[in-house]
């Protein structure tokens, strides 16, 4: 029964529920927001209460504002980019953090640039998900490998980590909303990759060993004129 639903109705279905419940939500938090100023300028309340509550509902605002992607109905900006520049511009965003947990980046790079037509933002946060679930997944220092290569008609990016690796039966599930095994995680980043990557006409592959490590394949295609 659940199967015979695509998964691009499923999360048609979900960016509608998600619409009404940020919608919910931010209401409600917009007024509450305002009170909370009206307080922090009485000093008979408790500023570090205070300031506990702000942050609180900065994470439900960060939250809603994840959900909205799905909400908002998709208009895609296509655009000619490369596959190159977009995963530069996602190193930029998280070489302190790899810094940090002393993980070194392995590249292994198409010399010709691969030029795809994308939404690069969405691109971006493909590639910026990936890199981050990578680098989660490991809790000691090692290597990421990113391979960027011409494979035929499509532009792959690929990222393999040394990290935790994921149960064989966790792996038909993914990209499914809110699964997560992380206490900070919210289980929506790998849903919004399936759906950035399927409005590409592209496709995602997944080779996990627990203990060892995972590899995450993006398959793009190629720009029209550089098609064989
Ligand atoms: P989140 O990162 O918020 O948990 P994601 O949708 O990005 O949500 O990932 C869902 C789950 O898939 C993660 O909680 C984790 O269990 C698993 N996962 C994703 N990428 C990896 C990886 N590279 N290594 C190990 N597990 C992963
Ligand atoms: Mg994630």
């Amino acid at each position: 029964q659940e199967d015979s639903m695509l998964q691009s109705d499923k999360l048609s279905i979900l960016g509608q529920l998600a619409a009404g419940i940020v919608h919910e939500i931010r209401n409600p938090l917009t007024s509450l927001k305002g009170f909370i100023q009206l307080m922090k300028s009485d000093k008979t309340y408790n500023s570090e209460y205070l300031r506990i509550i702000e942050t609180e509902m900065e994470q439900i605002d960060a939250i809603t504002k994840e959900l909205m992607i799905f909400a908002k109905p998709s208009d895609p900006k296509f655009q000619s980019c490369t596959l190159q520049s977009i995963f530069h511009s996602c190193m930029r965003l998280l070489e302190g953090q790899f810094f940090q947990k002393r993980i070194k980046i392995v590249t292994d790079m198409e010399d010709e640039l691969i030029r795809i037509v994308c939404d690069e933002q969405r691109l971006r946060q493909v590639f910026l998900n990936l890199m981050k679930n990578a680098l989660e997944a490991m809790d000691h220092p090692g290597k990421i490998s990113i391979t960027i290569k011409r494979k035929n008609n499509e532009g792959m990016f690929a990222i393999t980590d040394e990290g935790s690796g994921i149960p064989k039966e966790m792996i038909g599930k993914l990209g499914q909303p809110f699964l997560t095994t992380k206490r900070n995680g919210n289980g929506l980043g790998l849903m919004m990759c399936y759906k950035i990557v399927e409005e590409h006409n592209g496709r995602i592959e997944v080779e996990s060993k627990e203990g060892k490590g995972t590899t995450f394949r993006v398959f793009l295609p190629l720009k029209k004129v550089d098609m064989k």
